[in-house]
């Protein structure tokens, strides 16, 4: 009884592998003084949880819309961005219209798509992993999607699309969501444009600056555009502990999540020139905390089970990528124990 849409869907992987290091999923770890997370578990306990929380999360949207600069009218929250991504699909065009998306890139655009049964209409990125324009604009004006998904900086990749393509595409017609899950590691963004115009939104995210489990996800629109996606968000779909703790780090203790994104970009520069100096992998420049990188002497397969036998977890992207990696950037001794893995597998194979 179950639709062929649905049958036909690979469920959303997620490494559950016990390891020693797990850089896999793009986490920010923050390092939380005693302080405050006794004052978080004081705050939490006051949460009246019999109640509803507020269906429209009105302190947490105006505490993220204090921090990254826009209005709490100009924001829809989400379960996580996966969610708001559903949203879009749902909301954006009808149904026998495609969605359009470059690829290797963030699998909730396709299966967003799919389960709806809209068409995936799929370009792949050029050698430089940037879009591809005359084969996208042959694609578009064939298939005529109006619905466009840009990963910016693009997941699993980590570079920022030429900017002037992506606007080139919504050129043809194409309602444009801009990704942001990593802004605060690529400083790049189409914010102004969301803010301006009807066919632009940026997503932003908790999750990659240290509050994943949270699961807050931020669409940023035009008031008129963020109106009508509400009427189709669940109404209490974030919960009373996320609201609560979300707020208390945004509002009091936002100073520690700088200074953890900092240490990210920082370290990202040091393990990326690291890897450079290792013989037998192919490492690319990254906007985001991670970095993506190809097995040169062995297959990705193998490179990812020997890392994982040295206690070390990273994302395997051979699937989408031939023999392509991707590492989360952690803390520093977290980094260091993956370039050591990886040294020692690249040196005795
Ligand atoms: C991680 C990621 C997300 C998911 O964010 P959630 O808010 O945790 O759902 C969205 N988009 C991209 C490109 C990501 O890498």
């Amino acid at each position: 009884m179950i639709s062929k849409r649905i049958r036909t869907l690979a469920p959303y992987k997620t490494e559950t592998t016990g390891a020693r290091v797990r850089l896999s999923s793009n986490e920010l770890s923050l390092k939380l003084p005693e302080e405050v997370k006794r004052l978080i578990g004081e705050a939490a306990s006051k949460i009246p949880f019999n109640r509803y929380p507020d269906p429209e999360a009105r302190e947490l949207k105006e505490a993220i819309a204090y921090r990254f600069g826009v209005n709490p009218e100009n924001i829809v929250l989400g379960n996580g961005s996966d969610e708001l991504i559903y949203y879009l699909s749902i909301a954006v065009g009808e149904y026998e219209k495609g969605v359009f998306y470059p690829v290797p890139t963030f699998s909730m655009y396709g299966i967003s798509a799919q389960v709806l049964g809209r068409e995936k209409i799929e370009v792949s990125l050029n050698d430089e992993f940037d879009i591809d324009l005359q084969k996208s604009l042959e694609l578009i004006r064939d298939k005529k999607p109006v619905l466009a998904y840009f990963a910016y900086p693009n997941n699993p990749t980590g570079n920022c699309f030429n900017e002037d393509k992506m606007r080139t595409i919504r050129d043809e017609g194409v309602f444009t969501v801009v990704d942001e899950a990593y802004y605060h590691y690529s400083g790049k963004t189409f914010l102004k444009e969301a803010l301006e115009r009807e066919d632009t939104v940026v997503l932003r995210t908790l999750s990659k600056i240290g509050m994943a489990g949270l699961r807050v996800g931020i669409l940023i629109g035009k008031e008129e555009v963020v109106r009508e996606i509400n009427k189709i968000r669940l109404p209490f779909n974030i919960t009373y502990p996320s609201q609560v703790i979300a707020v208390l780090m945004l509002r009091d203790f936002y100073h520690i999540i700088e200074e953890a994104i900092q240490r990210m970009l920082s370290e990202r520069q040091r393990v990326y020139e690291e890897m450079l100096k290792l013989e037998g992998i192919r490492v690319y420049p990254s906007e985001a905390n991670f970095i993506f990188f190809k097995s040169l002497y062995f297959s990705g397969d193998e490179l990812y089970r020997r890392l994982l036998q040295k206690g070390v977890l990273v994302r395997n992207f051979s699937y989408m990528v031939a023999n392509c990696l991707r590492v989360s950037i952690g803390e520093r001794e977290e980094n260091d124990a993956f370039l050591q893995a990886l040294h020692e597998v690249l040196t005795t194979y």
